[in-house]
């Protein structure tokens, strides 16, 4: 019997594009996020965060917008 095939899943700590820092449980530790339900446009109505790390400038670049 083994029994290191299930990954430990503990209580971690999320950290948002926002800023917004909150706990959640995951096989994974520290994890980072670019949207949350506190920044996501869907709950804010605005495209403020989307635009983390220049991923839309890259988007355009690449398809010549
Ligand atoms: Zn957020």
């Amino acid at each position: 019997m083994k029994e290191a095939i299930h990954p430990k899943y503990h209580v971690t700590t999320m950290t948002c594009a926002c800023g917004s820092v909150f706990e959640t449980g995951s096989v994974k530790e520290n994890l980072r996020v670019e949207i949350c339900s506190a920044c996501h446009p869907f709950y804010t109505g605005k495209q403020k965060f989307i635009d983390v790390g220049g991923r839309v400038d890259k988007f355009k670049k690449k398809y010549g917008i």
